[in-house]
């Protein structure tokens, strides 16, 4: 059996580099080449053992300030109908923001299966954001670093239940 983790939250956090480590190729862009990146994109994950299929909520960094939080709160609602589980990351670096807030809520309407990253969470500058994320509500964060591949031990420990 399989399944389907839908990667999400605000644009910058690092969702497409964890898509990318998870995938292994360069099906996903960083957000240094804007425009190419399109709504959802998906992919065959691994992680150990575990093989399920992935989803990374793209195309956020198109959209014009105005249209930003409704797309969005479209954009996450789709993948999140697609998944089994979700992966909703923050930007330990920089704590919980009202825009995060708001992603908490789309998933809490939707009742979510939720995994909770505070993602950038290599070394020390982290750990203030890695407590804020406990005040989602959405149970214990994992420290993870999609860009140095920290946390993915217990990123699995999570998944491997759900395989
Ligand atoms: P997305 O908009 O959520 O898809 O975020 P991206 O994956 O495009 O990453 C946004 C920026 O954060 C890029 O400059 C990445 O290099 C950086 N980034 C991603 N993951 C990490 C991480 O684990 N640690 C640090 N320090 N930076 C990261
Ligand atoms: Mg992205």
């Amino acid at each position: 059996m399989s399944f389907t983790l839908a990667i999400v939250g605000r644009p910058n956090v690092g969702k497409s580099t964890l898509f990318n480590r998870l995938v292994g190729k360069r099906l996903a862009l960083v957000d240094d080449q804007p425009g190419v990146t399109r709504d959802l994109r998906e992919g065959e994950a691994r992680l150990g053992d575990l093989r399920f299929t992935v989803v990374d909520t793209a195309g956020l960094e198109d959209a014009t300030d105005n249209s930003l939080e409704g797309r969005m709160r479209r954009l996450t609602e789709r993948a999140v109908d697609m998944a089994d589980i979700c992966l909703f990351m923050i930007d330990a670096r920089v704590g919980v923001t009202p825009i995060d807030q708001m992603f908490a809520e789309i998933l809490r309407k939707k009742s979510a299966h939720v995994i909770l990253a505070a993602n950038k969470a290599e070394g020390n500058a982290a750990d203030a954001g890695v407590l804020d994320a406990w005040g989602l509500g959405l149970g214990e964060p994992i420290r993870l670093s999609g860009e140095h591949g920290e946390g993915l031990n217990d990123l699995y420990s999570q998944l491997m239940p759900l395989a």
